[in-house]
């Protein structure tokens, strides 16, 4: 069976807790262990898949098609081992579980409560990952603040398992913030003091407590949160502002994080930490030769968060190719055919972001017209694609109205249609294409080119697709599909061979980037703009 360790976070949020969790699992994979990531979410949605991105981000799909939180991006992004619906586990999903063993009978005419029946049901998730041998380590964030009315269930169950696993075989990382009061000049320790007092009056004591500071912790200050947290000396670490969340598995390194867990944990059987890859990538990140303007044309731009793996992708193939990618948001509904020119001037490249409904559309159409009119490298990713697509449809192929049924069901010229079997769909949860599909690649293609095989997968989600009685029109025409699905029979990519670099995939391939592994579409998206760059230098 694996070791646990739990992530719990106090004082605020957004301090950052799938990063450390990720930099730890990235550690002790460096050291040869196994380690895979969970997080357990206390909202009642039984998924992300149905929340607004304002609300909470980028929506991110596993291979099993699973939607789940941006987090679960970071530790796929760290560890290049993919996740699954295993991997996120909310309130919602564990109620809905257990509500249907209710009705199903299967409480035998007992009165369901939370403790034991929603615990019993968040354990046997907690412990899932790390039963069939698979992983060393299984390292589990807990979403939220410790004092949440909601995050109550999750801290009880790390209770209880504290309680009933080997010492050696658990342990708790509570994270906190150390504020600076810039008036007394000082580092304050009390909200830490009263986070590990709220935590350990529940029950759970934490092992190791990671501080976010902008400052450094001094030893007197390190020694005092150990002191009034009940925590041993060395276990109160500091975790630094870093200038890139790719640097904090190197800080955490430097804190003697991963040592302290495999101490605690009693392993013995490591090595010393490979980084060899990660620091090539930190280097070339920390290091770059020019500076290339991407423009994103998006709708969600006032929150990254939003477009975070598209934004990670960035990071990964900026790296590769030795350049700074600056990203350039454009907000989709400010865009015009009048002020387009003035808006997209001094770009190299221009991604089409994904999305829902109809805000913004037209503005999307405007910026592929403007890229493929201008041979500046475009890039579309799935509403991205079809938005490229319909431009196509209206300005080439003169099928005036042509639109997307999602944003206009009764054009006369469908060429994104929802797919048949989507038709019947009602319910909204976790019912789209999603997950991973296989892709076939036509030969003698940018697609070809970029991927260099004619297999792949990606991942999937969406509910429309490139409408196939239009196929023959596009391709006469010069639109080249240069990926089938062809289990299904659909268009995967598109492809304007007379331009410098036009592509646009129906798929996600921001999904699959990570820091070993950048996804080649970036790889190549990016340096056709740094190519671009280079030339108007
Ligand atoms: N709204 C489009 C669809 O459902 C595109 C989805 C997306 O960009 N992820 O097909």
């Amino acid at each position: 069976m694996a070791k646990y360790i739990f992530v719990t976070g106090g004082v605020t949020s957004s301090l950052g807790k799938g990063i450390i969790a990720a930099s730890l699992a990235k550690l002790l994979q460096a050291r040869g262990l196994t380690a895979t990531i969970q997080k357990f979410d206390p909202y009642i949605n039984v998924d992300p898949g149905t929340l607004n991105p304002y609300e909470h981000g980028e929506c991110y799909v596993t291979e099993d098609g699973a939607e789940t939180d941006l987090d679960l991006g970071h530790y796929e992004r760290f560890l290049s081992t993919p996740t699954s619906q295993a991997n996120n586990v909310t309130t919602g999903r564990i109620y809905q579980t257990v509500i249907n063993k209710e009705r199903a009978g299967e409480f035998l005419g007992k009165t369901v409560q939370v403790v034991p029946h929603i615990t019993d049901e968040i354990k046997r998730r907690m412990l899932l990952l790390g039963q069939d041998g698979k992983f060393d380590i299984v390292i589990t964030e807990i979403g939220g603040t410790v004092g949440d009315i909601e995050s109550t269930p999750f801290i009880e169950t790390v209770r209880q398992i504290q309680w009933e696993l080997p010492e050696e075989d658990v342990m708790v990382v509570h994270l906190t913030l150390i504020p600076y009061l810039n008036a007394a000049k000082e580092l304050k320790t009390k909200p830490t003091q009263h986070s590990v007092r709220m935590l350990s009056e529940t029950g759970v004591h934490p092992d190791v407590i990671v501080c976010r500071t902008e400052h450094p912790l001094n030893d007197d200050i390190k020694r005092k949160i150990a002191l009034f947290c009940n925590v041993k000396a060395g276990n109160v670490i500091e975790s630094l502002d870093a200038s890139t969340i790719y640097e904090v598995p190197l800080l955490m390194l430097k804190e003697q994080l991963d040592l302290i867990v495999l101490k605690k944990l009693n392993i013995q059987n490591f090595k010393d930490a490979d980084l060899t890859k990660w620091n090539i990538f930190l280097d070339k990140l920390k290091h770059p030769k020019a500076t290339i303007n991407i423009g994103l044309i998006g709708k969600y731009i006032e929150l990254q968060d939003a477009y975070k793996s598209i934004l990670e992708s960035f990071i990964h193939a900026g790296a590769m190719n030795e350049v700074k990618v600056n990203v350039v948001n454009v907000h989709s509904e400010d865009l015009t055919a009048e002020n387009v020119n003035e808006q997209l001037t001094g770009l190299h490249g221009l991604l089409v972001a994904p999305g829902f409904g109809n805000r913004g559309i037209e503005g999307k159409i405007v910026a592929v017209k403007y890229a493929r009119e201008n041979n500046l490298p475009f890039f579309g990713i799935c509403l991205g694609m079809q938005m490229a697509v319909i431009e196509f449809a209206r300005n080439i192929l003169h099928l005036k109205g042509a639109h997307s049924v999602e944003m206009d069901p009764n054009t006369e010229h469908p060429v994104i249609d929802m797919m048949e079997d989507q038709k019947r769909i009602t319910m909204k949860g976790g019912t789209m294409r999603l997950g991973s599909y296989p892709c076939t690649i036509a030969k003698d293609t940018l697609a070809y080119k970029i991927y260099g095989q004619t297999n792949i997968n990606e991942r999937h989600r969406h509910r429309y697709e490139f409408n196939n009685t239009f196929l023959k029109l596009f391709q006469e025409n010069g639109m080249v599909t240069s990926g089938i699905n062809s289990d299904l029979g659909l268009v995967e990519i598109v492809e304007l061979p007379k331009h410098p670099f036009f592509i646009g995939v129906q798929y996600h391939p921001e999904l699959k980037s990570t820091v070993e592994y950048p996804a080649p579409l970036f790889v190549h998206f990016i340096a056709a703009a740094k190519a671009l760059a280079a030339k108007k230098a």
